[in-house]
């Protein structure tokens, strides 16, 4: 058969070599623009690894330091802390996570001291402080109390502000904690105090390993309540234009592979950046199937994180932030 026969339009031309293929490829991510997720423990010298999180660990300020030593090396600048609370003194509201003994306070000029360049970034939420597992406090009805946890959460922002942390990112998805948080921080004179909100969060079965991680799982209920709900796009998206007109820096969509189409339509209504959260189950899932022959690890993941990227994401939370280089290089 003659190919001329055919179309003479020859998409091929433009993959037929590597080096024609590297020359039509959109940029790589880069490396500046992950976010690294990490779990800090109180103390000192404690590294504690996450079962189901294969290669992500527990750690004391001291050890994070360490473990950071090669990530920053490959050129990533940025760290997101969530804290862990031991012990007595969980309660109704989440009273520990404004503790300034907390693990997450006290990281902050740790990680500063070793690191004066390190963007650090917070996570602001109750669910690892409260009694309950739930990120807000009851009503007398037996909800979450939105008002009551805006407020809560106001204090642990500033506290980690006061810590010196560089931007706080509440997670709690209650309506009015960006405005609640914004007017708390500039009263306490955090002006230059980024604050990146959790804007288009899901309730999703991909958190389970995090749960894991931060022991943060509901002891009743769920978070239907308060996260996004996957059947409901237009709300979703409305919890993110809200969130700008509130005052947030930064916008997000999490999880981010089941919600590509979210984080383009996000990305089409705003200028302000729009961060991906890759979760902990999105990173697991991954590493799961690669155990298994099912993939290879760093492809898969490369191929996942250029679809994220690739649907608008301008930043990206992810667990592969320490593999950058086996990634990408
Ligand atoms: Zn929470």
């Amino acid at each position: 058969m003659n190919c001329s026969e055919f179309s003479p339009v020859r998409l091929r031309r433009l993959r037929r070599t590597a080096a024609i293929r590297d020359l039509f490829a959109m940029p790589r991510p880069a490396a500046a623009n992950f976010i690294w997720p990490v779990f800090v423990l109180p103390g000192t010298g404690r590294r504690e690894a996450i079962a189901s999180m294969p290669g992500q660990f527990r750690l004391s300020a001291d050890e994070l330091v360490k473990e950071l030593a090669p990530v920053v090396a490959q050129g990533v600048k940025t760290v997101l802390l969530f804290g862990q609370h031991e012990g007595e003194g969980k309660d109704e509201c989440g009273t520990p996570a404004e503790d300034p003994q907390g693990a997450v306070q006290q990281a902050i000029p740790v990680l500063r001291a070793a690191y004066p360049d390190l963007v650090i970034l917070t996570d602001v939420c109750l669910c690892a402080y409260t009694s309950h597992g739930h990120c807000g406090p009851h009503d007398l009805e037996g909800d979450i109390d939105n008002d009551a946890a805006c407020e809560m959460l106001a204090r642990v922002a500033v506290s980690h502000a006061r810590a010196g942390a560089d931007g706080v990112a509440p997670s709690a998805m209650m309506d009015g904690q960006i405005a609640a948080i914004r007017q708390a921080l500039d009263e306490e004179g955090f002006k230059k105090t980024i604050l990146i909100s959790y804007s288009t969060k899901f309730a999703s079965q991909m958190y389970g390993p995090f749960r894991d991680a931060e022991n943060s799982a509901p002891s009743q209920g769920d978070r239907q309540g308060y996260q996004a709900s996957y059947r409901d796009p237009g709300t979703a998206l409305r919890e993110s234009m809200v969130d700008e007109a509130e005052g947030a820096d930064a916008l997000m969509v999490k999880p981010a592979l089941f919600y590509l189409d979210l984080i383009k339509e996000v990305r089409s209504r705003t200028d302000l950046p729009v961060m991906a959260y890759n979760v902990s189950g999105e990173y697991s899932m991954i590493f799961a199937a690669a155990e298994k022959g099912y993939c290879d690890l760093y492809a898969t993941a490369r191929e996942s994180l250029y679809a994220i990227f690739r649907a608008g994401a301008t930043q990206v939370i992810s667990y592969w932030a320490p593999f950058y280089s086996k990634i990408f290089g």
